[in-house]
């Protein structure tokens, strides 16, 4: 049996029609986490605990835990979260888990993170952190989403981009919209094509680059097999390689 942590909801902000991050303060502790991990996130549905798990958008010493996710219609826990108010109770799983971390990338001068959607989560809860900062000389965010109004979290994002000129490289992704600011392609077609390299003035190969990708699993798998043909395999503990994913759906 999981034992769950009670929380409650101390803001629930809508995106957009289907995207929410809440914030959660718990009542006991929380868990500890590196940043890039997951906690479950459960409500009672009917009689019946339904659990999900959600990567961290929070820094490891931020006091409330905050997730990011989309309202899919046809799930039986996004639509009910969508509606928690600020005050309504929600629990959370005691234990942090998930190798989307920083720890875990050996020794290299670039680190690309890929994200399509609310994929981005666990990679703001890294940027907030000095570690990727310390370690890389380069960092790039991809962020893939359908329409500029889904591109969340902005303010944030500009933020680091101010306060890490030259050394992070923020990369907007449109594939149902044209902008002026964005590459108007799904990530495997900027890498097969050259723009994501060109916009970065990085080269994306095994000699000195690990990439993260996370979010949905077709993305994962094309951009996987692309950079194959460059020699970056998946990253294992007792296999080192350049690429480590986390796949939401
Ligand atoms: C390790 C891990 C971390 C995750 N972290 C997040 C997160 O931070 N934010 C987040 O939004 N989701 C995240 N997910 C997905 C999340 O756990 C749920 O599956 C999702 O929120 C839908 O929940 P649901 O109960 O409404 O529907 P579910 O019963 O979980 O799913 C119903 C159907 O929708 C598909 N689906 C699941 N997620 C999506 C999606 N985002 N868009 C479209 N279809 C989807 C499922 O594959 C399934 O076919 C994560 C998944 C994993 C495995």
């Amino acid at each position: 049996m999981a034992n769950w942590l009670q929380g409650e909801i101390t803001q629930n902000k809508q995106w957009n029609q289907r995207l929410f991050s809440l914030r959660v303060r718990l009542q006991t502790q929380a868990p500890k986490f590196k940043a890039g991990q997951f906690v479950r996130i459960a409500l009672e549905i009917g009689g019946e605990i339904v659990a999900r798990p959600y990567s961290l958008v929070n820094a490891p010493d931020d006091d409330e835990l905050e997730v990011y996710f989309n309202i899919v219609p046809e799930g039986p826990l996004t639509p009910q979260l969508a509606q928690l108010q600020t005050g309504d109770s929600v629990l959370v799983g005691e234990k942090a888990s998930g190798f989307l971390v920083i720890d875990e990338i050996p020794e290299c001068k670039y680190l690309w993170l890929f994200a399509t959607g609310t994929g981005i989560g666990p990679f703001l809860s890294i940027l907030k952190t000095a570690q990727p900062w310390q370690r890389f000389e380069k960092i790039v965010l991809a962020y893939s989403v359908r329409t500029r109004d889904e591109l969340a979290y902005l303010d944030l994002i500009r933020n680091l981009q101010t306060q890490h000129p030259g050394q992070f490289s923020f990369v907007p992704l449109f594939t149902r919209e044209v902008g002026a600011d964005a590459l108007s392609t799904r990530i495997p077609e900027a890498i097969s094509s050259g723009s994501l390299e060109a916009r970065t003035g990085i080269t994306l190969s095994a000699d000195d680059s690990h990439l993260m990708m996370c979010g949905n699993s077709e993305m994962i798998t094309e951009v996987s097999s692309l950079l194959e043909t460059r020699g970056m395999r998946r990253h294992r503990r007792r296999e080192p390689g350049h690429i480590t994913t986390e796949k939401y759906h």
